[in-house]
């Protein structure tokens, strides 16, 4: 479909990446994967995602620190990026992600509704069958599926 969203998911652990990917494919948008900071940076430069979720503790560079490359970059500051984190609000990482630029702060373990709400709101898309798909609640239900709690 021409008018797919394209998402960067940033996430370190495959389980919970294939969970997301899973979920936001369903969801209609089309999907990219990086698994380390440096690897998101280069497959935002390659593919300029219209989103990117991005995990905060990473194991080369930490998540602000991608963002905030991708935020010095006129080809890539322009993406919103959510961070999604296990980490507490008031934790230096992720104040150093907000000042960095993060759009929003989701933290881990969430629905992946309120992931769906973030993208919905900062993409502004309209509802899908896709979509109407994946909310069938015999899939997931509102205590379904969820981003689990780690780094
Ligand atoms: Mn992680």
């Amino acid at each position: 479909m021409a008018g797919k969203k394209k998402i960067l998911i940033v996430e370190d652990n495959s389980d919970i990446r294939k969970l997301m990917v899973f979920f936001l494919e369903r969801m209609g948008y089309d999907v990219l994967e990086a698994a380390t900071g440096l690897a998101a940076i280069e497959r935002a430069r390659a593919t300029l995602p219209d989103l990117i979720t991005m995990d905060l503790g990473l194991p080369d560079i930490t998540g602000d620190k991608a963002t905030a490359r991708l935020k010095a970059d006129p080809s890539t500051k322009h993406i919103p990026v959510i961070a999604i984190t296990a980490y507490y609000k008031e934790t230096p990482l992720v104040e150093s992600a907000v000042a960095a630029g993060v759009c929003e702060v989701l933290y881990k373990p969430m629905p992946l509704r309120s992931l769906d709400d973030a993208l919905r709101r900062l993409l502004t898309v309209q509802p899908n069958e896709s979509a109407s798909a994946a909310r069938n609640p015999t899939i997931f239900s509102n205590d379904g599926p969820r981003l689990t709690d780690h780094t």
